[in-house]
């Protein structure tokens, strides 16, 4: 018996790859799928797909997808139902949530509870560690901000300051000699400020060479929670995931059940409802809480490859009330999934974004290999936003399948007009320790030779020559004139 779908009509408050993602979910429960966007995503492919597109402004893009007031008063126009904020701009702001509900519409997430709860670092760690899950040694700031220093020196070093508003990375710093230690914290500390309007730090053990392995739950309004497994996204660059994989390579099946029986237990602990993940990091066989992120997460795909749950039907049904379509014991892993973001970025130049245009575009395709894109051949790739444009996800039967796919697949992406991280991504599943599953969070750092672009090989330079040649006009002229040659030669051909 097919159910009927929990919503008639739900708004997207989101952009890119992840507002088609939803979009395509949203279709294939038969609900019509509104977008809000600002004028510069008008011929984005969400807008193109979305049976409805709202514009809505701001001093800046970003600025008018970050306006809860006016995305809540577009939702309300168009008589949407539920909305879905995907993940970034306003998906864990309590304030946004709470006003959605208030409008009498359902946010597909969290409680307005559970978002304050896990969106404050200190306060999610003090929960986790009170129900008796590891915590790294810390010092916090605000327990005592007089003997801040002091209490961070006790802690050992090397030690990582942490912005207590962070996120992405941002505003963290390794800390390995004692004496550096009082202007890290300056600097962290305005870091803290400039990026999130929050000066407040707390510092944590380092953990040497740690792998970040996080675990996939979901939780409905009538208290059941169950794990989807974990992903282990351990290839990173300045603290951002870049390559996310599932199961991590790391984990013997013991380890993987205490892991993912910790989260699950975790998520019960905070009443969770939504999708969520909960971050650990892993080093000399133990696990350390991080986070926990309370809506979907940019590597969701490679859990629905494995497990053939899709998380967004999911967070749909259990943010209309109902329970969960699956228990514990129904969510089986097969095969091996990696994903692969694709960055506007110029890896052999410390990974910092590029601009241009998708000139030209070609998606790989290939059985086991999944797009989930946000751009279209002919549009602009500026600064205004994260510089992702799409996710690569390849699924095999094992690792050694996955990485074969993943290889084919990146060798077959091409993206004109403007730089991208592809065949930097292809050096790395063709090198020997990521093929082992011998991965760390500073692999990169470690093996820098990766993000050097190799000089091209005189064929291609041969070929780009007779390309750029080609393009210029006086020497399209002088082609044009050869037909003529052969004309006059008669139809003599060797
Ligand atoms: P954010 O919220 O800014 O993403 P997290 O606390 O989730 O910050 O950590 C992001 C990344 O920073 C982790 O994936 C890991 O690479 C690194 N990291 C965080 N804490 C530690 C630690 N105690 N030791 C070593 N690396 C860490």
């Amino acid at each position: 018996m097919t159910r009927p779908p929990p919503f008639r009509r739900v708004l997207i408050a989101n952009r890119g790859e992840i507002a088609v993602r939803i979009l395509r979910t949203l279709h294939d429960l038969g609900i019509e799928g509104i977008v809000v966007h600002h004028a510069v995503d008008a011929g984005s492919p969400a807008v193109r797909l979305a049976d409805r597109a709202i514009e809505i402004t701001g001093r800046s893009p970003v600025a008018a997808y970050l306006d809860a007031r006016q995305i809540v008063a577009a939702a309300t126009t168009a008589g949407a139902e539920a909305i879905h904020p995907g993940y970034g701009f306003l998906s864990e702001n309590a304030d946004f949530a709470r006003m959605v509900e208030a409008a009498g519409i359902a946010f597909v997430g969290p409680t307005v509870d559970a978002i304050e709860l896990m969106g404050d670092k200190i306060r999610a760690r003090a929960f986790v560690a009170k129900h008796g899950f590891p915590v790294a040694p810390s010092a916090i700031e605000d327990d005592d901000p007089k003997s801040f220093v002091a209490r961070a020196r006790e802690v050992g070093f090397p030690l990582l300051i942490k912005p207590s508003a962070g996120g992405g990375g941002k505003g963290m710093r390794v800390v390995r000699d004692p004496s550096t230690l009082s202007d890290e914290i300056v600097r962290a500390r305005s870091e803290g400020e400039r990026y999130f309007g929050d000066g407040r730090l707390y510092v944590e053990k380092y953990i040497e060479q740690p792998r970040h392995i996080e675990v996939q739950v979901l939780g409905d309004a009538h208290g059941n929670v169950a794990h989807l497994f974990e992903r282990e996204c351990s290839v990173q660059r300045r603290f951002q995931k870049i390559v996310e994989e599932t199961p991590s390579p790391a984990l013997d099946d013991a380890q993987r059940k205490a892991i993912c029986e910790r989260a699950a237990g975790i998520a019960r602990a905070a009443n969770y409802r939504n999708a969520g993940t909960i971050e650990f990091i892993y080093g000399k066989g133990e696990f350390y809480f991080l986070e926990m992120n309370t809506r979907l997460q940019v590597e969701h795909p490679v859990t629905e490859m494995v497990t053939g749950i899709d998380l967004v039907r999911e967070q749909l049904r259990v943010a209309a009330g109902e329970k969960l379509g699956f228990a514990q014991h129904d969510v089986r892993v097969s095969g091996h999934a990696i994903e692969f973001r694709l960055y506007a970025e110029s890896p052999a130049r410390s990974f910092t974004p590029t601009t241009g245009k998708a000139l030209a575009l070609r998606w790989p395709d290939g059985s086991g290999v999944r797009i989930d894109s946000g751009i279209v051949q002919g549009q602009p790739i500026t600064s205004a936003f994260d510089p992702m444009l799409a996710k690569l996800i390849v699924h095999g039967g094992d690792r050694t399948e996955a990485i074969a796919r993943a290889d084919a697949a990146l060798s077959r992406f091409a993206l004109l007009g403007c730089e991208t991280n592809a065949t930097f991504l292809r050096r790395l599943v063709n090198h020997a320790s990521f093929a082992a599953g011998e991965i760390h969070t500073g692999f990169l750092d470690a093996n820098p030779e990766l993000a050097a672009e190799p000089p091209p090989s005189p064929a291609t330079v041969t070929r780009l020559l007779a390309a750029a040649a080609l393009s210029t006009r006086s020497v399209r002229d002088a082609a044009d004139a050869i037909p003529s040659l052969h004309a006059a030669i008669g139809g003599w051909r060797n």
